[in-house]
């Protein structure tokens, strides 16, 4: 199963896909985490996308793209996963296909999380709350300023690949209004959907179908009536005879020869000088003409 979470910040996504990883067994790849991870360990990536995160900005494709290449490779994922955060442009999403291409790998589905946006202020809110009650560290992006950014990027960057997904018919849309078990659920039917096989074609369109995907027997049956047909038949000289015999048989008609209209053929001279031609020569003779 691999699939893809779409959705503003506050969404939900990250709740769903705790979920989802228990239900399917599947690995959480979240940018955002692993972003803030690389953060934490001060590596290379980190100090350049701690600044960008903070204020609310993408940081460049090219840098998500390699995190997330590197990451599918690994084994936690031969099962599947689920993007949270990734794509979140359309340059993403175009860099993920080459990559599955290459791996002939393919996603299940897209699940677009829709949320009322006058909720989302409050969602993070609750966030902030929360984290600050278990005694979390609060995100550097989250703040009133960098939200109303967040919010900002995800119309104009992200919001793209609603149709993106839509145009290549994996998009599901779920009402990410609805309480945490409700959405849960509704990914649930959508996800059984999309793993279950197509549903057989209505007649008329497979008989236009391509002769092709009809699904062949393995070995071509005869039918029986057939069978026995063949098993009743005269072999070789007796079935040419049982022809001729064959009541209501027009009766050959003469040739011309044969009536005695044909020119005449020396029949013992022919005989005579095939006799006298070499196999070779004869054959070449016959060719030349
Ligand atoms: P949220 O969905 O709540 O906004 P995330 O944890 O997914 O939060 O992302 C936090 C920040 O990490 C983003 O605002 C952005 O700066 C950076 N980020 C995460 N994923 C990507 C991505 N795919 N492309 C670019 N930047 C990303």
């Amino acid at each position: 199963m691999r699939l893809i979470l779409l959705g503003p910040p506050g969404a939900g996504k990250g709740t769903q896909a705790a979920r989802l990883v228990e239900k399917y067994r599947i690995a959480h790849l979240s940018t955002g985490d692993m972003l803030r991870a690389a953060i934490a360990a001060e590596t290379p990536i980190g100090l350049k996308a701690k600044d960008i995160m903070a204020s609310g900005a993408l940081v460049p494709d090219e840098v998500v793209v390699g995190i997330i290449a590197d990451r599918i490779d690994q084994s936690d994922c031969a099962n599947g996963f689920i993007l949270d955060g990734f794509p979140r442009t359309v340059p993403q999403a175009e860099a993920l296909d080459a990559l599955l291409k290459q791996k002939k790998l393919k996603l299940d589905a897209a699940i677009q999380l829709r949320v009322n946006e006058a909720i989302l202020l409050q969602r993070v809110e609750n966030r902030i709350a929360q984290m600050k009650e278990r005694g979390e560290a609060i995100r550097a992006d989250d703040n009133v300023e960098a939200l109303a950014r967040r919010l900002e990027v995800y119309r104009s960057q992200t919001e793209p690949l609603v149709h993106y997904y839509g145009d290549r018919r994996i998009l599901a849309t779920v009402d990410g209004m609805k309480s945490i078990d409700e959405v849960t659920n509704e990914i649930g039917r959508i996800l059984e959907a999309a793993a279950a096989p197509a549903p057989a074609r209505p007649k008329k369109q497979a008989k236009s179908a391509p002769k092709a995907t009809k699904p062949k027997p393995a070995v071509k049956a005869r039918p029986a009536a057939k069978k026995a047909k063949k098993a009743s038949r005269p072999a070789g000289k007796a079935r040419a005879a049982a022809k001729r015999a064959r009541p209501g048989r027009k009766a050959a008609k003469p040739t011309k020869r044969a009536a005695g209209k044909g020119p005449k053929r020396p029949a013992k001279k022919a005989a005579k000088k095939r006799a006298k031609t070499p196999a070779k020569g004869r054959k070449r003779l016959t060719k030349r003409r």
